[in-house]
């Protein structure tokens, strides 16, 4: 079991210290895991309050460094970034990608064109602009060539309890993309956990879809507490509900570093 999808507190909505991660990580058997912690972003004059700020990157990786050797007989870390796709600020993200020689980023759409005085996009219905947005970021993202897969693909499903032919257009641009890129899409075990709470992803229409386009795959814990990771029924239920649908996920990302 690997996972590719792990917050830290530095994002203010996670719990427990990079080390509990690892600890928790190693006792659920994960072999590889990858921290993806929500990216800061050079803002001229604002703080969010999701997400690191920019000032402390180098102490995030610098961490994590150090637990990659503390644990390399354990296990493998590895070092990444959770990224919306903000136009203006992707000059910035490679060079910061780059420049810390991380080993990954992931694509994960919040908020569009950025998220300074732009709200969250998943806290309600959405209205049509929102949908348009969401849509392009997601293509946009993919098409950038900078991410290793996109996370929650159908987190614009949260509200949408049966898709209509707009949302099912939408879901089949999305999934086409990433198959077209060999891009694969995230079944995201943090919004499976919540669904019950009158969400609708992950997305059963969605991940047919998925089966029928014959997409890439991949399951990750979006952890935001070490606890999390241990839930190892999650993840082989999820395995085994893919599975029937015809959906054989990744096991493993194939890294550069
Ligand atoms: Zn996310
Ligand atoms: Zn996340």
């Amino acid at each position: 079991m690997n996972n590719y999808h792990t917050h830290t507190y530095r994002c203010m909505h996670a719990f427990g210290s990079d080390e509990e991660y690892v600890k928790a990580a190693i006792k659920a058997g994960i072999k590889e895991l990858g921290f993806s912690d929500h990216t800061p972003w050079p803002y001229d004059n604002f703080k969010s309050h999701m997400r690191m700020e920019e000032n402390q990157l180098t102490e995030y990786i610098e961490s994590l460094v150090y637990l990659k050797d503390k644990y390399s007989n354990k296990i493998c870390i590895k070092i990444g970034l959770e990224c919306e796709y903000f136009p203006d600020y992707i000059p910035w993200l490679k060079e910061t990608y780059e420049k810390n020689k991380l080993d990954f980023l992931i694509l994960g759409i919040h908020f569009y064109p950025t998220d300074q005085n732009v709200k969250y996009m998943h806290a309600k219905p959405m209205d049509e602009n929102t949908f348009n947005n969401y849509l392009l970021a997601c293509i946009k993202g993919m098409e950038t060539g900078m991410f290793e897969y996109l996370a929650h693909p159908d987190l614009f499903l949260r509200f949408v309890p049966k898709m209509d032919k707009k949302y099912q257009d939408a879901s089949i641009k999305i999934i086409k993309k990433a198959k077209s890129l060999d891009l694969p899409l995230e079944y995201n075990l943090n919004s499976l956990y919540y669904k019950s709470n009158g969400f609708h992803n992950p997305s059963d229409e969605f991940w047919k879809l998925v089966a029928d386009y014959n997409a890439p795959t991949i399951i990750g814990f979006d952890a935001h507490s070490p606890q999390f990771l241990t839930e190892r029924e999650l993840y082989i239920n999820s395995k085994k509900y893919l599975k029937n649908l015809g959906i054989k996920p990744l096991k493993k990302l194939e890294l550069k570093s």
